[in-house]
């Protein structure tokens, strides 16, 4: 399989037809090689329209999700990112190539390590990992000019407002276990929040102190 074709097909045909135009998150999505983030048996459906399987009840999400919350974080280059659900660490590389630096959190540490292991053999080394829970942040490295959520969370932690900069975004799914809306937060001001809601989605739920109780 010529995975380069692969993933141009992809990028035009569910990323860019269906509206994403920030040219900075396609040329990222043209440019990570989606498939090494998935095990060998599943390689070739890497570049489908739909999130898999990554081991340990959790997903690699949707190619179009991850452009779309991506894009939402409309990012310029500077910004310091949290990304809460490292996974298989194929969001994170997305914005390692986006931003000056990414600090991700990820509850299981087996994924975290495999994550870790590809983003270095990709030398994308602008990236730290953390294992622990996510739904409280990450208190010294904040604030944050953005922060993507890549779980589903009951209502809006807020450990993420207090560590969201002034002028930052947040991007998570709110909902219930099995369907959240995908929503947009700006800071505009200390105590000035402002909300969108974007569209439905599905995700794996945010199991933590601020999320959903999980074992
Ligand atoms: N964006 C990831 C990717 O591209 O592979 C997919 C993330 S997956 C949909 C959601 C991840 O969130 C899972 O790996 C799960 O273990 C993690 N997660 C759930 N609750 C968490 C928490 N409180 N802190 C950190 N990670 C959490």
């Amino acid at each position: 399989m010529d995975y380069t074709i692969a993933r141009r097909r992809m990028v035009e045909q569910q990323i860019v037809a269906r509206g994403v135009s920030d040219q900075r998150v396609i040329e990222a999505m043209s440019a990570v090689p989606r498939h090494l983030f998935v095990e060998a048996g599943l390689q070739s459906h890497a570049y489908g329209d739909a999130a898999l399987p990554i081991g340990e009840k959790q997903t690699i999400s949707q190619p179009y999700m991850v452009a779309v919350m991506t894009a939402a974080l409309e990012l310029q280059g500077s910004e310091r990112i949290l990304e809460i659900g490292t996974g298989s660490g194929y969001q994170t590389a997305i914005l390692s190539k986006l931003v000056k630096r990414v600090y991700s959190i990820e509850r299981i540490a087996v994924l975290a390590g495999r994550a870790r292991k590809i983003l270095d053999q990709l030398q994308l080394s602008n990236v730290n990992i953390k294992i622990g829970d996510g739904t409280v942040g990450w208190e010294n490295q904040a604030p944050f000019s953005g922060i993507l959520v890549a779980a589903g969370s009951p209502d809006v932690p807020q450990k993420y407002l207090d560590q969201l900069d002034i002028g930052g975004r947040l991007v998570l799914p709110v909902g219930d276990q099995k369907q959240q809306i995908l929503v947009r937060i700006t800071r505009k001001g200390k105590d000035h929040f402002e909300q969108e809601q974007m569209m439905g989605c599905r995700f794996v739920p945010l199991i933590g102190e601020q999320g959903w109780q999980g074992s």
